[in-house]
């Protein structure tokens, strides 16, 4: 058995910036890739970083009981297919990049998850990065600023929090918890 990660933090915080870098330096990760309804951004494709479906596919699937959990933020839902991750959690520790919510919501049906937070620096930063990205209106950005609060104020209820300041740094103290739980799970 391997061990269930979930990795969450405000938006535009450097999750999927990190996760890349961490499936590119362990292949024997597994990545959930997610199902949203929400439309892809450019160079967004489809199986590769989320699974896109309608409205209507997304609810079918909920109804056949097919997410270990789901969410709707920002007018869209989000959900974690359960398949991939009980398949792959036979033989390798997998990687789920959530929201606080899913996370909880994992945490409570499966006890032995490892909840990381990864947080900003400070809120400057985070607002820079998230524009920096450049890939929402002015109007998403706000909405996703608005909830880094309610995000933060969840933290305690985290494994372990890692501040994303310098990346290289944050990547490694990343592996050495990744390293440190998969190991006592013994795989
Ligand atoms: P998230 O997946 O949490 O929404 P991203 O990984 O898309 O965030 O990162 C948001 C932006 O911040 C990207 O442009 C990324 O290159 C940049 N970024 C991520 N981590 C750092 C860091 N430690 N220092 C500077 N910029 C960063
Ligand atoms: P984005 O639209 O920026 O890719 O993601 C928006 C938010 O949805 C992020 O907080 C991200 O972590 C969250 N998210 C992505 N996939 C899932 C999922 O499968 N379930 C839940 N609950 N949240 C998700």
């Amino acid at each position: 058995m391997g061990a269930l990660f979930v990795i969450s933090g405000p938006s535009g915080v450097g999750k999927g910036t990190l996760v890349k870098l961490l499936m590119k330096e362990d292949p024997s990760l597994a990545l959930s890739i997610s199902c949203t309804t929400r439309a892809p951004r450019k160079g967004e494709r489809d199986g590769k970083e989320y699974f896109f479906l309608s409205r209507d596919e997304f609810v079918s699937r909920i109804q056949a009981g097919d997410f270990l959990e789901c969410d709707e933020h920002f007018g869209n839902y989000y959900g974690t297919p359960k398949s991939f991750v009980q398949t792959q959690l036979e033989t390798r520790s997998v990687i789920l990049e959530i929201d606080v919510k899913g996370a909880l919501q994992v945490k409570e049906n499966a006890p032995d998850t490892v909840l990381v937070m990864i947080v900003p620096p400070d809120f400057k930063t985070l607002e820079q990065r998230l524009a920096g990205r450049g890939s929402e209106t002015e109007e998403e950005r706000a909405g996703r600023l608005e909830r880094v609060k309610y995000e933060l104020s969840l933290k305690d209820k985290y494994d372990y929090v890692v501040v994303n300041k310098n990346l290289q740094r944050a990547k490694r103290e990343l592996q050495k918890i990744i390293r440190k739980e998969t190991d006592q799970k013994g795989v």
